[in-house]
């Protein structure tokens, strides 16, 4: 829970973007508002092992590195793809998971590739690698115009109002959106291999190897596969 305990412990300070359920969503049922989802057991089964409190910091995805490079958070979990671009600024920890692209479109559109974007406005999330690959393969596609919005939610809706005809998203994530009355389909892209998870820590942490020690034990032990299960079996 996120309620304030007396606690001596050291506190780490998480932050991430909340819009990107199963792995980190707000949890409004029974009138409360608690940030919740596979990344957060993760950071919670972390923080455990190396024995300190942890706080969860919710912001835009844009502004997560940005957030950790000004000392406002001790690491960034949201679902984040190491990239080398990344890499000049943040170090990131192994990897825990691994996710696909996937084209959300409404029902029937017969959207199924990139080449069907020609002619689509297509929107990506700010400062994700689904912005840099979609604006990279977008430059051998004839008027495909892509806009970069904050939130998932937000894409999501451009696509339901008609004012985008696709959303990029990964599917795992999508999957979470596109439910019965929103009239969506998911068409998912090729494996582009580009789009492992990893936690970004601030360049000679000192908390660097211990994450690690401590995702290797959660993949050894089997909780991550435990932890996947509960998330994605809903
Ligand atoms: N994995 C993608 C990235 O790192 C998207 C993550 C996200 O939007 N939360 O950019």
């Amino acid at each position: 829970g996120q309620t304030e305990k007396a606690s001596t412990k050291e506190k780490l300070v998480m932050a991430t973007s909340a819009d990107y359920p199963p792995y980190e969503f707000h949890d409004t049922s029974g009138g409360k508002d608690e940030i919740v989802g596979l990344d957060v057991d993760i950071a919670t089964y972390i923080a455990k092992e190396i024995g300190v409190d942890l706080e969860i910091k919710d912001m835009d995805f844009n502004g997560l590195l940005p957030s950790l490079q000004a000392n406002r958070a001790d690491f960034v979990m949201a679902g984040m793809t190491p990239t080398e671009e990344r890499k000049k600024s943040v170090a990131f920890t192994d990897t825990y998971y691994e996710a696909k692209n996937t084209i959300v479109a409404k029902a029937g559109s017969h959207l199924t590739k990139m080449e069907d974007l020609a002619g689509k406005n297509v929107v990506v999330q700010l400062g994700s690698t689904q912005q840099t690959t979609v604006e990279e393969a977008a430059k051998q596609i004839k008027d495909m115009k892509v806009t970069p919005l904050n939130k998932i939610g937000d894409l999501v809706q451009e696509v339901i109002t008609g004012r985008a005809q696709a959303a990029i998203i990964e599917d795992t994530v999508a999957k979470g959106y596109v439910v019965s009355g929103n009239h969506l389909e998911m068409n998912p892209l090729p494996d582009n291999g580009e789009n492992a998870y990893a936690i970004a820590l601030p360049i000679g942490s000192p908390n660097a190897e211990k994450f690690n020690q401590a995702i290797k034990k959660l993949k050894e032990s089997g909780e991550l596969d435990k932890l996947t299960k509960k998330w994605f079996d809903k």
